[in-house]
């Protein structure tokens, strides 16, 4: 079933061919369910993309289609890998894009962990 408004999966997206070994990245972890690894364009000290390894286009796709499985291990990825790189006392954000309007380039969903330094402003002002 696909989500109202969402394109279909694209699996030669580049996260998928990350995921399939085709490309490498920077692990920063992973568990049976999603892969976490360092954005290879860093917009903070510390800037790390957490992904299912499930074919989901968006954090809609992700929520409405994945397993709870899927789902409880991907949290526990991003927990555990802001744990892991040192980021708790300091504080992180997360934040996932979604469509045109968040800017979301790669269509497969994923979540930015950004840290390491003040982040400023949660959300840029309006143009
Ligand atoms: P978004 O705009 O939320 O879709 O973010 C996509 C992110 O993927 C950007 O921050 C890119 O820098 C990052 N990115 C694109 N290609 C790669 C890659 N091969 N390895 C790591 N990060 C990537």
């Amino acid at each position: 079933m696909l989500v109202t408004g969402l394109p279909p999966y694209d699996p030669q997206n580049i996260f998928a061919r990350i995921l399939r070994g085709e490309i490498p990245c920077k692990r920063a972890g992973e568990n049976d369910h999603a892969l976490a690894f360092h954005d290879i364009n860093p917009q903070a000290p510390v800037h790390v993309l957490v992904i299912p390894k499930g074919a989901y286009v968006s954090s809609a796709d992700f929520t409405a289609q994945a397993s709870e499985a899927e789902i409880a291990g991907f949290w526990r990825l991003v927990g555990l890998v802001a744990k892991e790189l040192g980021l708790e006392a300091s504080g992180y954000r997360l934040l996932s894009n979604m469509g045109v309007d968040a800017g979301q380039e790669v269509p497969h969903f994923h979540l930015h962990i950004f840290g390491g330094r003040g982040l400023g402003r949660m959300v840029s002002r309006a143009p």
